[in-house]
């Protein structure tokens, strides 16, 4: 081939590449500024830290494959369209684009960038017993081994339908701290808060927040006596610091089930239930969903 020849292939190319970067800018700003479908179903649309972004995938016949940092996210289909609920970490920089994989039938594959927003989480000051801030090899060891444990348990994704994603308070009580505080044991900067805290007296009796599976039923160093429920595709409760646990892995629970009471088990200032909520493995903020 002369010089010609290939200068028209490298151009073709060339302007391939740009409309395929278009076609991602495109998606991007679609997803920036589509309306959200306010559906009861669904939690509140908020893209921050923490928070949630629900984007339209389109009227699929299967459930589109998405995914985020290789965790797959849930779709939920509502009124004949796909949409995707993805949970936005903690740890995301306000600013960022966060990009989502589609995939739809192994020949179509998209990606939508969500661009985090700034977020208005406070700061707290909390004295714990000093043993929960400087640990102890023995109990590093230990945290360890069951952060491991915790972080699989909450990757967790089974294909069950979602009917839902909206929860019920698992107790009665007052909210003493809600979800992404920075936090402050006894002087020194911990990760933000991942739940949040309901303060009700030991033994108060604590509900399931959604029907599901008993996944997880643990006694760890930080969380206490804890309980995970799988709702389906990704979305998963936790309730911490229990001072009972009334279920076992494998059990089946609906929205009226009693799961176990309130405590001081783990790291705690007094007895209270630590409420979290997961999506796609990381935790999100609980009210977006109540
Ligand atoms: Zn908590």
């Amino acid at each position: 081939m002369n010089k010609k020849t290939w200068g028209l292939i490298l151009i073709f190319y060339v302007l391939r590449i740009k409309r395929c970067i278009q076609c991602v800018v495109i998606g991007a700003a679609l997803c920036l500024i589509s309306p959200v479908l306010e559906a009861n179903e669904l939690p509140t649309h908020k893209p921050i830290a923490g928070g949630v972004s629900i984007f339209e995938l389109g009227p699929y016949s299967d459930a589109p494959n998405v995914s985020y940092q290789g965790d797959r996210v849930a779709a939920i289909k509502v009124s004949g369209d796909w949409f995707a609920v993805v949970g936005i970490p903690l740890s995301a920089e306000v600013g960022a684009e966060v990009a989502i994989k589609v995939k739809v039938d192994d020949w179509i594959s998209f990606s939508y960038l969500v661009r985090v927003l700034e977020n208005d989480y406070g700061e707290e000051k909390l004295k714990v017993a000093s043993k929960h801030v400087a640990l102890s090899q023995t109990n590093l060891e230990r945290h360890q081994s069951e952060k491991t444990h915790i972080d699989a348990v909450k990757r967790t994704f089974t294909q069950k339908k979602l009917d839902s994603f909206k929860l019920r308070m698992p107790v009665e009580g007052r909210l003493s701290s809600t979800f992404g505080f920075r936090r402050i044991y006894n002087g020194e900067p911990r990760s933000p808060h991942s739940g949040m805290n309901i303060a009700a007296s030991t033994g108060t009796v604590v509900l399931a927040a959604s029907p599901g599976l008993i996944i997880d039923v643990g006694d760890y160093f930080f969380s206490g006596k804890m309980v995970t429920i799988d709702h389906g595709s990704g979305f998963l409760t936790l309730y911490a610091h229990l001072s009972e646990i009334d279920v076992s892995v494998g059990d089946v629970v609906s929205h009226k089930s009693q799961i176990g009471r309130v405590g001081v088990s783990g790291r705690v200032t007094g007895p209270h239930l630590h409420f979290g909520v997961i999506l796609n493995g990381v935790s999100v903020n609980p009210d977006l969903f109540l």
